[in-house]
């Protein structure tokens, strides 16, 4: 935080931050900027002006900051002294460690997500694929990435399980800039089909095939990234100079 920090007149913002709704103006703020991350409408390297963002909001620039670090923590803004907010840029590193963990996490989640089933939820992951089905034949990008992700996270609620959502909604959110940065085709970030799978695995509480299904489809969505690795490029020019 430079400049206003250690400015005088920080001290009579900071009160604002405390008052009633600041955290829901924050949390506003967080949302926006991560739903459109979610439909690609910012895009990786985009400048997150303080000003604008607290003009938009109707926010201070004190609770913009609050907002803008809390993404920076998950990975999502980059934070670079003396020149502000971008939406971050994840390294082909970045990306195989994102999709590590979602392969440790995800058929974990599947898991308690068939403790979970019911006949509630079941509808609710049906319709849910029915609106990605419908997306994808309108041929609606943008609404097909986001509704993707979004399935992720509904069967991550319906495990019940708070830390592994919470993890979760921040590796969706980095994998939706990792699927923009560098996927291979103009293809939607995840199939549908693989998606009915596993509804279908969960349905007939198939502990076994809901996490297969879970981690081919997470293989797969990895399989399509074009993940060059810069270190191993280095690698090769010194073995093919080198004496
Ligand atoms: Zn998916």
């Amino acid at each position: 935080m430079p400049i206003e920090s250690s400015h005088p007149m920080a001290a009579k913002s900071r009160p604002k931050s405390d008052a009633p709704g600041a955290s829901d103006r924050v949390s506003r703020i967080r949302e926006g900027v991560t739903a459109a991350i979610l439909e690609h409408r910012l895009l990786p390297g985009t400048k997150l002006g303080e000003d604008e963002i607290g003009e938009i909001y109707g926010s201070s620039r004190t609770l913009v900051r609050t907002a803008l670090q809390q993404l920076a923590h998950e990975g999502i803004v980059h934070i670079e002294k003396n020149r502000g907010a971008f939406i971050a840029r994840p390294t082909p590193a970045d990306a195989r460690e994102v999709f590590e963990a979602r392969r440790l996490i995800e058929p974990t989640i599947v898991d308690h997500a068939v403790d979970a089933v019911s006949p509630a939820w079941i509808n609710r992951l049906q319709r849910h694929l029915a609106e990605e089905r419908e997306a994808e034949s309108r041929g609606d990008a943008r609404a097909s990435v986001r509704l993707s992700g979004d399935f992720h996270r509904l069967v991550a609620e319906m495990s019940g399980h708070s830390i592994y959502l919470g993890f979760l909604k921040e590796l969706i959110a980095r994998s939706s800039l990792i699927i923009l940065l560098y996927r291979r085709h103009d293809t939607p970030a995840c199939g549908t089909d693989h998606h009915a799978g596993i509804v279908a695995a969960i349905r007939k509480r198939d502990r076994a095939a809901a996490r297969a299904q879970m981690l081919s489809h997470l293989n797969e969505i990895e399989a399509e990234l074009f993940l060059k690795d810069p270190a191993a490029d280095e690698l090769r020019l010194a073995d093919v100079l080198g004496p």
